[in-house]
């Protein structure tokens, strides 16, 4: 039998009427062991986890639009762990492995590839700082290694390897185990796998104050009235110092306007995530997904400026001269909070009860499980996870910091304006 693509199409609306939701829709109780705000990646995942690995589930999820609006869903899903340092890359890595099951942990089509992630030198001093990387990574038993030119042009063959591009190309590195991710599958899938096991997921719900008594927090006002709490988590990135404010205290953060976009979809010819002055992967529609840089001053807009969207295209066409034949889609952009040293804050905060999960920046997606198994640990016994006692809101006082610039592109970002 053969039907045309206009009956197809009406067979498929049909069949997909009826669907029930992905979670209940919840109306805040009066109370709760455990308050989290911000439905993004971090928040929904540290509710997961607390029901899922503590059988703490009267806790509700507290979103001010919906859920994944964020940067969850707004970023260019690209997860590996080649940081530089030891406790980022074992956390990095950690998650890096909590992804590697869980589609299978959620029962969701996370859609997530290894396809390798090349990252690219731009001169000697940088490819010697990138061996460095590598060799960081390989103590720590995390395979990665160098690429020669030859190497990166054999893997992506359209690339301008030529020494006359306006940044010629030196080298490079890869890790074969770092790809891509539906990162709004990751935000559903642990929104739906929180409320199967009794949490509640509340959008529309807007996080206004806080309420504390002598030092510890015991509830919120919100948009729909007060909730009292034991415990509340921050996980609200560009917001997170707003509202760190309201509870009497400042953090270290920065909020600026990281844009990605996307070209019309064209035939397979890249088949690796590449990582340079601006990152670019396929999608399996075909589009070239493109990570740009950030704006130049602060903002809690979501849009970004032009001016960065123009001369991360040209970075693109220096690239790949053959995209510069390519119509430009659509084009967004997300509040990403930065840290001084391009870390996260994760842990206790100076008010009792009061955690937070903050400073993720441009690189927090593939932090995601493994940001939601040691806040929910941490929240769960009051006391930090070994594998995020490093990135505690005190290294700020003291001193030790974890310096990740180069590890989250943050100098290439800026190299490109
Ligand atoms: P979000 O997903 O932003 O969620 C915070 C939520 O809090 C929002 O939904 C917001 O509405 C809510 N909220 C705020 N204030 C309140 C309030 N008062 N009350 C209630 N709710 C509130 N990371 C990677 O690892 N790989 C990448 O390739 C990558 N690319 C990126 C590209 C772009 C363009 C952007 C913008 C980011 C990128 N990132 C990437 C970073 C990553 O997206 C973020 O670090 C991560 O999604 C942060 O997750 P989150 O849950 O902390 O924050």
């Amino acid at each position: 039998m053969k039907f045309s693509a206009a009956s197809m199409a009406l067979r498929a609306v049909r069949k997909h009427r009826g669907w029930p939701p992905m979670w209940r829709p919840a109306e805040p109780r009066r109370h709760y062991d455990v308050l989290i705000v911000g439905g993004g990646g971090h928040g929904l995942s540290t509710a997961y986890y607390l029901a899922a690995n503590h059988g703490i589930s009267n806790v509700a999820v507290l979103e001010k639009g919906w859920i994944g609006r964020g940067n969850t869903g707004r970023n260019t899903t690209i997860v590996r762990s080649n940081y530089l340092h030891g406790p980022s890359t074992r956390f990095y890595d950690h998650s890096l492995q909590l992804y590697e099951t869980l589609a299978h942990e959620l029962n969701i089509n996370l859609m997530f590839s290894q396809r390798g992630v090349v990252n690219l030198a731009y001169g000697r001093q940088e490819l010697r700082a990138m061996n460095r990387r590598v060799n960081a990574l390989r103590h720590l038993g995390i395979e990665s290694r160098m690429l020669s030119l030859a190497e990166i042009g054999e893997r992506v063959p359209l690339l301008n390897l030529s020494r006359e591009a306006a940044r010629p190309i030196f080298g490079g590195f890869i890790q074969e185990r770092g790809g891509i991710c539906r990162h709004d599958a990751v935000a559903w899938g642990y929104a739906r796998g929180a409320d199967a096991l009794g949490v509640d997921i509340i959008q529309g719900c807007e996080v206004t104050d806080f309420d504390l008594q002598g030092g510890q927090v015991i509830g919120v006002h919100t948009s729909l009235g007060h909730i009292g709490a034991e415990k509340v988590a921050l996980a609200v990135a560009g917001h997170s110092n707003l509202l760190a404010n309201r509870a009497g205290f400042e953090l270290p953060l920065t909020c600026l306007t990281l844009q990605a976009m996307v070209t019309e979809p064209v035939s397979p010819m890249l088949d690796v995530v590449l990582d340079g002055p601006v990152y670019v992967s396929q999608s399996d529609r075909g589009e070239m997904v493109i990570g740009g840089g950030t704006d130049l001053f602060n903002s809690h807009a979501q849009r970004g400026m032009a001016a960065t969207a123009e001369q991360t295209f040209a970075a693109i066409v220096d690239l790949f001269p053959s995209f510069a034949g390519l119509s430009w889609l659509r084009q967004w952009a997300g509040m990403v909070d930065y840290t001084p040293d391009h870390s996260p804050i994760m842990g206790m905060t100076p008010v009792s009860g009061l955690y937070i999960s903050g400073g993720w920046g441009s690189y927090g997606f593939k932090a995601i499980p493994a940001g939601g198994v040691t806040m929910a640990q941490t929240i769960a016994q009051n006391c930090p996870h070994p594998l995020i006692k490093a990135f505690s809101l005190e290294r700020f006082a003291s001193g030790a910091l974890i310096d990740e610039g180069a590890s989250a592109a943050m100098d290439l970002e800026s190299a490109i304006l």
